[in-house]
């Protein structure tokens, strides 16, 4: 016996190891039976007009209310969504819940965009961009206020099928938004070919702005490369009043962070939606008038 055989002898009957894929097992179960029930609810970050503050839209993020565990945070179960072949429906319930959140909103006077995000195993689905279509329309939500996020890594290693997808979305009217930009060692030449309206910059180098030179230097290089193109940046993960201001100086267009908001269930994200335009107003409002 080499001492491979060995190991995997004792892999297979570890005690550990079989009560660890057992409560997987049961969590992979439990997803199913939540994504079969919808059971899967959407939480909003506002995402504000670097200038103004106005809030121009909201990202929806996954939340899962597990029954014995409590809140389940996407980290933890988009993978393995991914990795037992439900993300694609899970996918579409995020689109339905939040096309129809968008469309309830607007009803209200709320006239924001939503972004949601895509992982890049529902684009092998040939009927993605029918379905997105399907929803825009029975939900009767404006093309332009859909914005679809994918993230950087994601385009990197599309293929052929992929990009022709993401052409036929932008012809459809919806907004597409590059996701952790930073993260997937994209050249910026390759923003050259790509049709995104809208880069996200990632947290990551948010958090590292003023701390360190490269991440400093790389951030106002993309920003100001953004610009020329005509494309829309968006700061990531913004905490402090300090990053804030140093994007604001480079010309950043939208701030998203938790020096805002925290991501909010929908009742939440309108009363803090309320609040701040009312603050915002009273800011301006209480300016000394000009004599
Ligand atoms: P993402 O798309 O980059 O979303 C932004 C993440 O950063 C969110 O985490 C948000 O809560 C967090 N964030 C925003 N501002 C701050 C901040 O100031 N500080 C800190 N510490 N965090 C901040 P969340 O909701 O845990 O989502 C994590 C990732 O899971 C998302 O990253 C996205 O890649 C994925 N995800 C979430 N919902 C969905 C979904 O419906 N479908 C798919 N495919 N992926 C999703
Ligand atoms: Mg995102
Ligand atoms: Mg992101
Ligand atoms: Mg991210």
């Amino acid at each position: 016996r080499s001492r491979k055989d060995t190991e995997q002898y004792y892999t297979l009957f570890d005690p550990v190891l079989e009560a660890h894929a057992e409560a997987d097992k049961r969590l992979i179960d439990d997803l199913k039976h939540a994504i079969n029930n919808k059971d899967i609810d959407l939480y909003y970050q506002p995402v504000v007009d670097a200038n103004s503050k106005a809030v121009l839209g909201v990202e929806a993020l996954a939340r899962w209310h597990h029954p014995e565990q409590g809140l389940i945070m996407p980290i933890k179960f988009i993978e393995l969504a991914e990795k037992n072949n439900l993300i694609g429906q899970l996918g579409e319930v995020v689109l339905e819940k939040a096309c129809q959140q968008l469309a309830q909103w607007r009803a209200q006077g709320i006239d924001i965009f939503m972004a949601v995000n895509l992982s890049p195993i529902q684009f092998n689905d040939p009927q993605l961009i029918s379905k997105i279509k399907y929803y825009i329309d029975y939900y009767d939500i404006p093309a332009h206020r859909l914005e679809i996020e994918v993230t950087e890594s994601a385009l990197l290693e599309s293929n052929h099928a992929t990009g022709h997808m993401l052409e036929e979305l932008i012809n459809l009217g919806v907004r597409l938004a590059i996701d952790d930009f930073g993260t997937g060692y994209c050249s910026l030449s390759y923003l050259k070919n790509m049709p995104a309206h809208k880069l996200k910059i990632d947290k990551s180098f948010v958090d590292e702005l003023e701390l360190d030179k490269t991440t400093t230097a790389i951030t106002r290089s993309v920003i100001s490369l953004a610009r020329e193109l005509n494309i829309t940046v968006t700061a990531e993960g913004v905490e402090k009043e300090s990053q804030m201001k140093w994007l604001q100086e480079q010309q950043c267009d939208q701030f998203q962070g938790y020096l805002f908001s925290r991501p909010l269930p929908s009742d939440k994200f309108c009363l803090w939606y309320k609040q701040h335009n009312a603050t915002h107003n009273n800011i301006t409002y209480l300016q000394p008038a000009e004599t």
